[in-house]
């Protein structure tokens, strides 16, 4: 905690629903500057905080989120880190997990609070859970425990009724005000008529020197299985040139077909080098190969378990660390271990 009593935040706008306006033209909602979202939360300043902020130029909605924006974003967080005591990023729900597990990754030793929020419909309209989110964000990002230290000391979402850590949470309602959840791992806090922290989840840091490391790989691909799914496709996409690593979305348990032409496939692309990391489609439960010969084949033929990884973090793990220059046989090694909290490893 700072000298200063008030709690110092920095909001960082990206854009997102939140902050959005209707085109008079074609009325579809585009992204608008913040001194809008401002005016319309007149009551922030109720809060007894210095807030600061920042916006991307312009302001985007996340679909276009891209690597070049997580590292903003982090070099935003770094450049400031000694002069706030937690930061609040404002983003579009489409890609906001892909972000905060990007975030999760860059950030290491991170000891302070990165809360990323946005909302469902844009904080003009009546009914918006803009002003609510954005409230409790900034008063999340400033609480602080009982010998000064932040209470939250990693990057997490919070969207209306529950603080998620944030590379165990995945957007799974396109328009109910809960929008998030985290199916493998506890809540970090609920919302209600106060805010309930749950200790046993939230990560304890030493507070060390915020290493940021933004550099991110994308040669990276999701691999999706279906039934049908034809040798040419499978082969077209594990083909794709420069290809690193790929998360396989895996059925149930982390099974896959047992035909010749598929195990072979997957076993050729593991021997040139490609990281395989089988993720179930399932959004709760994990990988467990042992259970079933079609995930036993799978595991034998090279590829590496996700274990209970949500897909947005296993591809921006891959990013990462390929991003870090590592061997494959590197990432096999971290892709297996818990570097922030992303993964619960049996
Ligand atoms: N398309 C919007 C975005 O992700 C959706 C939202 O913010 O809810 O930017």
């Amino acid at each position: 905690m700072l000298t200063n009593k008030r709690p110092k935040i920095l909001i960082i706008y990206t854009g997102g629903t939140i902050g959005m306006i209707e085109n008079p033209e074609t009325r579809a909602l585009q992204p608008f500057d913040f001194s809008h979202l401002m005016d319309n939360v007149p009551k922030i300043k109720k809060l007894d905080y210095d807030i600061d902020n920042i916006q991307f130029n312009p302001p985007i909605d996340s679909s276009n989120m891209d690597p070049s924006h997580w590292r903003d974003i982090a070099l935003a967080i770094e450049e400031r880190y000694d002069r706030y005591d937690g930061f609040v990023v404002l983003h579009g729900t489409d890609t906001m997990a892909f972000t905060a597990s990007a975030l999760s990754f860059m950030l290491e030793n991170l000891s302070k609070p990165v809360i990323i929020t946005g909302s469902q419909l844009p904080i003009g309209e009546v009914r918006t859970d803009g002003e609510e989110n954005l409230i409790t964000a900034l008063q999340v990002a400033a609480a602080i425990d009982e010998k000064g230290r932040p209470r939250v000391q990693e990057v997490a979402i919070l969207f209306e009724n529950y603080l998620w850590r944030g590379n165990r949470a995945t957007k799974m309602s396109a328009d109910n005000f809960n929008a998030f959840k985290s199916f493998n791992y506890p809540e970090l806090a609920e919302i209600g008529l106060d805010i309930e922290y749950n200790a046993n989840a939230l990560r304890k840091m030493q507070p060390r020197p915020l290493k940021v490391c933004t550099d991110m790989d994308s040669n990276v691909i999701f691999l999706e299985l279906n039934p049908g799914m034809t040798e040419q496709t499978l082969k077209h996409l594990l083909h794709t040139p420069g290809i690193k690593g790929i998360v396989l979305k895996t059925y149930g348990a982390g099974n896959c077909p047992t035909h010749s032409w598929f195990i072979n496939s997957i076993r050729e692309a593991v021997d040139h080098g490609v990281v395989i990391v089988n993720v179930t489609q399932c959004v709760n439960g994990g990988v467990n190969c042992s259970l079933y010969e079609t995930g036993n084949t799978i595991s034998e033929a090279g590829v590496i378990s996700g274990y209970d990884i949500t897909s947005e973090a296993a591809i921006t793990k891959l990013m990462f660390l390929f991003g870090q220059g590592y061997t494959p046989n590197m990432v096999k090694k971290y892709m297996a271990s818990d570097i922030c909290g992303e993964v619960t490893i049996p």
